[in-house]
């Protein structure tokens, strides 16, 4: 009995006690399993997330994440939930991410993409117009996510530096300061939708001859003061998640594997936080790649391996396959990659997939493309891009009372040249040609005919013979005497102008000259239209051309936009971004380009664009910042407030814009630095700010401008940094660079 009440009390003894510790170890357990590790955790910072992810992973799944996995994603973890990140080019809308452009720009290629088709670059630097860059981000952004893609290819925010340049249609022009404020505003209305922007190609991606192998000599202050700005804004200013680098060599190193530009610059100076991409094929080592700061390779994965094992794409300079699993890991393993530095690479990208949103919610899509507000974004950003370049004899706008028949002619009459070609160009569900837009806008009384006039050179080779040119140059000339008007659009189109190979000339494609002089003669009232992505030749026409446009490559709404500048649905107000020269020979880098023996030599320096032709009085055909309008304007009552300061403090710049015509239009004000005293050698001004103005008619607006020390530095490689000299400074308010028309001093003291 009494043993049977010891086993009792024991019993309940072992019950008291053991039950709550059971207890407390089931709930311990049952509260790990709900309580979610750091890096699930939604309410923590990414930077949080991705060190605790970071040290979850093992060495091996690390070594595995700095190649994709195929032509456009990376490698995903699943077992710790890393998505892939699905990307897709860009930036002028989105083209595909199933192959090459090459592939998917095949004509019927059912791996074609159809989406928005937006203005080129050099059409969106046009207008000025930074709002509308931002809304063209966001819009593609929408397209890019309803595609169930992460990731735009896009901007390009590369220099004008040669008028020959087969990329210039992508870039924001020649100005730093103005592709700078264009790159923030594109990544800004990307990476609010939560999509990954790609600024791309750093650095100094500035010809396509031999892309792959050419190797640019550039000094340290033309690198930061015209190549880098505008990447330093995109990422301090817009907060870029990526950047891309380069195909080309700076100084003898493959952008990809220098450390200079990747580390020191982008990473250390610009303090970057981001990861840096490579260019499709643009890797040459391992260890040299990766301890350089380049942080995902690119493409990966079977894909890969199958394209570069295509001789072509070897002998092109292609290169890749570098950071594959086993490779990276066979140098870390032999200590030519530490740890740190792979923590960095790849803790850059988690940081990144965190940031964007797509670790917790990657993008399935299946949302609608193309919604009529993106397209209206499109049409916007045309019609905002049209310069109107000469306007004699008020020609333009076209009164559509007076007006009983129009003849449109030329090989981009037709067609739609919605852009360049290469990885950029968009497929569109559909694209308005000049023709089409001026029919809708004619309406029915009008009478509008079309003839081809010249074939585009090498489109066609039937038209390419001197009996069909002959044919059908003098069609256009009869169609041309019997209107009241003819329009005359000409250009190139993407197999001339595009990604991968420079422009041959300056000039227009065959026949091209000989048409609009001919339609000059046939009919006085002649409107040319350029269809380009690049400055052309006029020398041979333009004396008697009385009306000029240029449309760029207007994407998929270019023909409306056209139509109703031309009818005056619309005032043109776009100004150009680069300088128009009379001849290549007349351009800055012509005597540098495109190098000799896989050399070129930047040895024009910081003399790019206007900053060489209003230096050295070299006059252009059209200057920088140029553009007319329907109506005029007027500049007055310049102040700076205060007119004496160290620049540490903003810097108030307040001007007075009226419209002073008749008709509601748009100026875009643009403010420029002149150095009066500088000690070293500097251009004779410096574009700082710019404001794109609405006026009605007699409506007066002020217009402000802020400056600060930044404004008046130049970049010192002695100090190697920036360095305002005190003294006097004038401060040139205009409509172009060559149109100034008011100035004020500026003491800067230290
Ligand atoms: C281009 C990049 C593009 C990439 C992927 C490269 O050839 O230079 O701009 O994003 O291909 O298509």
């Amino acid at each position: 009995m009494r043993a049977t009440l010891f086993v009792f009390l024991v019993a309940l003894f072992a019950l008291a006690v053991f039950i709550p510790i059971a207890m407390r170890a089931q709930g311990a357990i049952k509260a790990d399993a709900s309580a979610r590790a750091p890096y699930q955790d939604t309410s923590l910072p990414a930077e949080k997330r991705a060190a605790d992810l970071l040290k979850r992973m093992t060495l091996e799944e690390k070594a595995s994440i700095l190649a994709g996995s195929g032509w456009m994603e990376s490698m995903p973890i699943p077992r710790l939930g890393i998505p892939a990140i699905k990307m897709a080019d860009g930036p002028l809308g989105v083209r595909s991410w199933a192959g090459s452009s090459a592939i998917t720009g095949l004509p019927g290629s059912p791996l074609k993409v159809a989406a928005t088709s937006f203005p080129a670059g050099v059409a969106m630097a046009a207008t000025w117009d930074t709002e509308l860059v931002e809304r063209e981000g966001q819009a593609i952004a929408q397209d890019v996510k309803a595609l169930g893609r992460d990731m735009i290819l896009g901007p390009t925010v590369n220099i004008n530096r040669v008028p020959l340049w087969g990329r210039n249609f992508e870039g924001y022009g020649e100005d730093p300061y103005l592709a700078g404020r264009m790159g923030v505003a594109y990544v800004k209305g990307v990476q609010s939708e939560g999509v990954i922007s790609s600024v791309k190609h750093f650095a100094a991606n500035n010809e396509e001859y031999e892309r792959h192998r050419i190797d640019e000599k550039i000094d340290a202050r033309t690198l930061h003061e015209i190549c880098l700005p505008a990447f330093k804004a995109a990422v301090q200013e817009g907060g870029a998640w990526n950047v891309m680098s380069a195909y080309n060599l700076v100084n003898g190193v493959h952008c990809a594997e220098s450390r200079e530009l990747l580390t020191g610059i982008l990473k250390g100076e610009f303090s970057f936080k981001g990861f840096v991409i490579s260019d499709w094929g643009s890797t040459y080592s391992t260890a040299g790649t990766v301890n350089a700061g380049m942080d995902l390779e690119m493409p990966g994965g079977p894909p890969a391996q199958h394209w570069l094992a295509n001789p072509a794409m070897m002998e092109n300079g292609n290169s890749g396959g570098w950071l594959t699993a086993e490779k990276v890991l066979a140098d870390v393993k032999a200590g030519k990659i530490t740890e740190t530095q792979l923590d960095d690479n790849v803790g850059r990208i988690l940081r990144v997939i965190f940031l964007s949103g797509i670790y917790d919610n990657s993008h399935a899509g299946g949302g609608e493309v193309s919604t009529p507000p993106r397209v209206a974004v499109a049409l916007k950003g045309a019609t905002e891009s049209i310069v109107l370049l000469k306007n004699e004899g008020g020609l333009l706008p076209l009164d559509a009372k007076k007006i009983h028949s129009i003849v449109v002619i030329g090989p981009n009459a037709a067609v739609a040249g919605t852009g360049g070609g290469g990885s950029s160009l968009v497929a569109p569900k559909s694209a308005a040609a000049p023709l089409d837009g001026i029919k809708k806008l004619a309406g029915s009384g009008i009478d509008v005919k079309y003839a081809l006039g010249v074939g585009m050179e090498g489109e066609d080779p039937a038209q390419d013979t001197a009996e069909a040119r002959e044919k059908a140059l003098k069609e256009a000339m009869d169609l041309a005497a019997h209107a009241d008007v003819a329009v005359v659009v000409v250009g190139r189109y993407n197999k001339i102008e595009h990604e991968g190979a420079d422009l041959k000339t300056m000039d227009l494609p065959a026949g091209q000259d000989d048409l609009i002089a001919a339609v000059e003669q046939a009919n006085p009232r002649t409107i040319v239209v350029l269809n380009t992505g690049n400055p052309v030749t006029m020398t041979r026409w333009l004396a008697k051309t009385p009306a000029l446009l240029d449309m760029w490559y207007g994407g998929q709404e270019g023909g409306n936009a056209l139509a109703s500048i031309l009818f005056g649905e619309a005032n043109p107000s776009g100004k150009l971004p680069l300088s128009m020269p009379k001849e290549f020979k007349d351009s800055p880098a012509a005597a540098n380009y495109p190098g000799e023996n896989l050399h070129v030599s930047y040895a024009e320096g910081i003399y790019v664009g206007y900053r060489y032709y209003d230096t050295k009085n070299v006059e252009p055909q059209f200057p920088f910042g140029f553009g007319l309008s329907y109506t005029t304007f007027e500049y007055s009552h310049l102040a700076l407030s205060p007119a004496k300061s160290s620049g540490k403090q903003p810097i108030v710049v307040s001007l007075a814009v009226a419209n002073t015509g008749t008709r509601a239009g748009a100026e875009v004000v643009q403010l420029y630095v002149h150095d009066g005293h500088s000690k070293i050698d500097r251009p004779a001004h410096e574009l700082k700010g710019f404001r794109r103005v609405e006026l009605n008619p007699g409506e007066t607006k002020t217009v402000l401008f802020t400056l600060d020390r930044s404004a008046f530095s130049y970049w010192s490689p002695e100090k190697q940094d920036w360095v305002a000299e005190p003294g006097t400074f004038e401060i040139q308010i205009g409509a172009s660079s060559r149109d100034i028309r008011l100035k004020a001093p500026l003491e800067l003291v230290r």
